[in-house]
């Protein structure tokens, strides 16, 4: 059954109602984990915590995890999980979380699944982790990935092909010239893809065992996604 917009439009506004708690989003580079993430968090007032944009920004910064984790992600392969545990730990300690929170890019392996499980269990009044897994194609990942530009400055993500800026290259908010991100290469985002085939799918697997868990198709228009993936949580939720 296709919902009509005016459904979509009082389910959104019931969700509103909703106490999100923690949120993973998971997917394959590129399915719009960030995208959607800013939607949740515009929604919900929840945090997103990005551990991509926690790594890149101990890499920008030069500090020790950001040395070590350097040349991993210019590869496209994993930081080493408890490196990215303890910092998922010291940000999940930030009084900001209380609400609810949206990890994005985490866990990405089984182990840092079972870490997660574990390091949330003790808190007995908290509402467990419900999970939202969004698929896209692979051709189409490519594409997303290759045209992906974002703004230095304030975080806008744009697409050259599907959601380009008004500015040639520029940022429709704050007008900084846009950047690429050095491992959205199609060489880096193969192997990107061959690690989250061996590594993350398994992740999917596991929350979809666990029950609190849908899949979205994010093969649909950037607004249609949003609304079925906040669908989704507050059914998770209800
Ligand atoms: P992302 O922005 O989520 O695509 O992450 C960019 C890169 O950061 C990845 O390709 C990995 O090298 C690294 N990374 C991000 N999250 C994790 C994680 N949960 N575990 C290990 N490495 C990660």
């Amino acid at each position: 059954m296709t919902a009509t917009a005016a459904e979509t439009h009082v389910e959104g506004e019931k969700s509103r109602n909703v106490s999100p708690g923690p949120i993973l989003l998971l997917g394959a580079p590129g399915v719009g984990k960030g995208t959607q993430a800013k939607e949740l968090m515009a929604r919900w007032g929840i945090p997103q915590i990005s551990t991509g944009d926690l790594l890149r920004f101990h890499r920008d910064h030069g500090t020790p995890l950001g040395q070590q984790a350097k040349e991993i992600m210019a590869a496209g392969k994993l930081v080493p999980d408890e490196l990215v545990n303890r910092m998922v730990a010291e940000r999940l300690k930030h009084p900001d979380t209380a609400g609810g929170y949206i990890l994005d890019g985490f866990p990405r392996t089984l182990n840092q699944a079972e870490w997660l499980d574990s390091h949330l269990a003790p808190d007995e009044e908290a509402l467990p982790v419900i999970a939202v897994s969004i698929r896209v194609g692979y051709t189409e990942l490519l594409r997303r990935i290759t045209g992906r530009r974002i703004c230095p400055v304030c975080g806008t993500i744009y697409n050259i092909y599907l959601q380009p800026p008004r500015d040639d290259e520029k940022c429709d908010l704050d007008g900084t010239p846009l950047v690429r991100r050095s491992d959205d290469s199609e060489e880096v985002f193969r192997e990107r893809m061959r690690t989250y085939e061996a590594q993350t799918a398994p992740v999917v697997e596991h929350y979809r065992a666990q029950g609190r868990f849908e899949e979205v198709n994010g093969d649909q228009p950037v607004e249609k996604v949003a609304a079925d993936v906040i669908a989704a949580v507050a059914r998770l939720r209800s």
